[in-house]
């Protein structure tokens, strides 16, 4: 049986249905990332497991038993927030220990935890400090270092690093990975930033508008995206999507798009969904600049970004749209020249008119 299920949970604030028949398993210790714009529903669905917000339908079970109505105190969930929470009056030390002196534990098995967890966080030397003594990274740590102290059977991480500069993300970012490791504890965090999600996850749960668009590792999302959404939402740069102009089914898909770019794709996976206002997808690294006559998309360079260790190049294609390609380019074009772009036979994604994918890439033949 999973460690916390989420089952058929609906939530309404007034007219806005925040969260649409949300059902999902995570199992323990997996460490979850709830991830997608903002307004997806994400903090309201973290809100509602911890108990802050009261659901409008649907169960939530933990370890075998419901908790829907339960009171958020009695859960053994400890939440962490943005705003860190901290109490400015109290000591690192007092902050840490304030739970379990609530919970009337023995001083000395308080002294011991929170003396572990401080070592643990870096923060030993800190203890006797006030929250506005400390930097941005170490009040985090603090907040953090407090939910540990609970052990408890869930740690719900409200876009705890995002109050930080991107270096300090990036080390705490790598530090809540070791922790992971180190504790195995069930962890779910809250994030809009879609790199924090593939490098912290061991499953991702993305969000649309109050609904799951698709759970998974964050390779299968990466390769295997349910739908446009999840394909253009996951990677940076984005996904390159264009719209189709005509499909023509025969032996093969024939697919018209852009002004005047065509491709052939084998039918083999195809599950026949309309294809009428279909779109094509395509990553900036499945791409190639070439010559203007060798490729399959025809355009003019519009900007190019190098970043040493690899080069962003942004084409202007004959209809109108831009594309990025991700590569060293094989020649070095110059602003404005034209070029061609050559897909990658293996990469092609066609999404239908609903934008779902339709699963039909793989081998393509340049017409
Ligand atoms: P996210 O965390 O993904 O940014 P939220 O869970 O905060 O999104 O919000 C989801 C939706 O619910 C949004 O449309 C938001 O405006 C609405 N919402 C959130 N909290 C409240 C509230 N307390 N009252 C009314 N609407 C709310």
């Amino acid at each position: 049986m999973s460690y916390l299920q989420v089952k058929h949970l609906y939530k309404k604030y007034g007219e806005t249905l925040a969260l649409k028949d949300i059902d999902f398993e995570i199992q323990k210790g997996e460490f979850v990332v709830f991830v997608g714009p903002s307004g997806c529903g994400k903090s309201t669905l973290l809100r509602t497991i911890a108990g802050l917000e009261s659901s409008s339908g649907g169960d939530i079970h933990l370890d075998g038993e419901s908790i829907i109505e339960t009171h958020p105190s009695k859960r053994d969930v400890a939440m962490v927030f943005q705003s860190y929470a901290l109490y400015p009056h109290m000591t690192v030390k007092d902050n840490m220990s304030f739970a379990l002196k609530l919970a009337k534990r023995p001083q000395q098995e308080i002294e011991q935890k929170v003396g572990k967890v401080a070592k643990a966080l870096k923060l030993d030397a800190l203890l006797d400090r006030k929250p506005k003594a400390l930097s941005g990274g170490q009040r985090q740590r603090v907040a953090i270092g407090r939910a540990i102290v609970r052990n408890p059977k869930v740690f719900l991480f409200d876009e705890p690093l995002s109050n930080l500069d991107a270096a300090l993300r990036v080390e705490m970012r790598i530090e809540l990975s070791r922790l992971h490791q180190e504790l195995q504890s069930t962890m779910i965090y809250v994030t809009h930033d879609q790199i924090e999600a593939m490098t912290l996850a061991d499953k991702v749960v993305i969000m649309s508008q109050g609904e799951v668009a698709q759970i998974g590792t964050p390779l299968e999302l990466y390769h295997q995206p349910a739908n446009r959404f999840v394909a253009t939402f996951i990677g940076t740069p984005k996904m390159n999507v264009l719209p189709v102009n005509k499909v023509t089914d025969g032996e093969m898909l024939d697919v018209a798009f852009n002004e005047d770019a065509r491709i052939r794709l084998p039918k083999d996976t195809y599950d026949g969904r309309a294809l009428a206002s279909a779109s094509i997808g395509f990553r900036p690294e499945s791409l190639t600049i070439c010559t203007a006559d060798e490729g399959d998309i025809k355009g003019d360079v519009e900007v190019i970004e190098q970043l040493g260790s690899e080069t962003l190049t942004y084409v202007r294609t004959l209809s109108g749209e831009t594309i990025v390609i991700r590569a060293e380019p094989k020649f070095t074009p110059k602003l404005r020249e034209s070029v061609g772009v050559k897909l990658d036979p293996s990469k092609v994604y066609l999404f239908d008119s609903e934008g779902k994918t339709t699963n039909i890439y793989g081998e393509v033949s340049h017409v």
